[in-house]
């Protein structure tokens, strides 16, 4: 039977109390600079489409590129695809071409709907202005959109991200197929303080350690608060990923045959050395050295 899609904007107690547990413990173990602090939005917005597709430390890289490159985002923006797929590519990021395709397109978009760079001029612009321009960078995953809105002081829920989705439906605030994403991130907007930050450790934790498959649970901090370790399917992943470290611990562990021909290999090299340190055949140009 599927579950129908509820509607539900608020957090029961239990989950509330549950959610402020695990981002006190993300924010412990991640701080609170996970991405940089990036003055302006249309710089938050470059870097978080730079995550979107590459590490952190990658983004800054390719950040710190941008600013030698150019002097403002406007002149950022002027740069053909190439050289800024070259940006890319200085900072190991691969494949560096599609994403510098988005970069230009979003900064072309932004340009030609606002004429400025500055994202800041939404939060004043004219409903049918904010409605072309949404509808402009409609090319951008639905979480960028959303990351765009909160940014620019448009918005106060969180952006619901694949990362974010499936920590909370693995910690058990939500339930899958259990409400809409609007719904959830209504829930969320109404409780948490720094939606931004939130979304910045729910990113980090889901690239580092909750990963889509074999997430790293026993190094998790949250381990404690989350059930998926002791559900079935995270039962089995476990199972799974012993089963695939002892096998890999049988390959590296030698058989007792490889013992056997290691050992005689040390005997016999042993035994050389023995004779030749024993008077046996002598070089030739030691034996020289020696004769008076
Ligand atoms: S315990 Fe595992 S599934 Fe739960 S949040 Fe941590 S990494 Fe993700």
């Amino acid at each position: 039977m599927t579950r129908k899609a509820s509607t539900s904007r608020h957090l029961s107690p239990t989950q509330r109390k549950r959610l402020y547990s695990v981002a006190r413990l993300l924010a412990e173990a991640y701080g609170p600079h996970i991405f940089p602090d990036e003055k302006d939005a249309m710089g938050k917005m470059l870097f978080a489409i730079l995550v979107s597709q590459t590490a952190v430390t990658n983004a800054r890289k390719a950040m710190r590129e941008f600013r030698e490159m150019a002097l403002d985002w406007n002149e950022l923006r002027v740069h053909s695809v190439r050289e800024i797929e070259e940006a890319l590519a200085r900072c190991r990021i691969a494949p560096a071409g599609p994403l510098a395709t988005l970069l230009k397109r979003f900064m072309q978009a932004s340009f030609d709907a606002l004429c400025t760079m500055r994202l800041e001029v939404l939060a004043q612009a004219r409903p049918e202005v904010l409605k072309g321009y949404l509808q402009a960078i409609g090319f951008l995953p639905p979480y960028l959109v959303q990351y765009l809105r909160l940014v620019c002081g448009l918005d106060s829920t969180p952006p619901l991200d694949p990362a974010t989705e499936r920590i909370l439906e693995r910690i058990g605030i939500f339930e899958p197929g259990c409400e809409d994403a609007e719904a959830r991130r209504a829930a969320l907007g109404a409780v948490l303080e720094d939606p931004l930050h939130f979304h910045h450790l729910m990113h980090e934790h889901g690239r580092k350690l909750c990963t889509p498959e074999r997430p790293r649970c026993s190094r998790c901090v949250v381990y404690e608060h989350c059930a998926y370790p002791r559900s079935a399917q995270g039962s089995a992943e476990a199972a799974a990923a012993a089963e695939g470290g002892g096998a890999a611990a049988r390959r590296r562990r030698p058989s007792s045959k490889q013992k056997a021909a290691r050992a005689a290999a040390r005997s016999k090299r042993k035994g050389s050395k023995r004779a030749g340190a024993g008077g046996g055949e002598q070089r030739p140009a030691a034996a020289a050295r020696r004769r008076p």
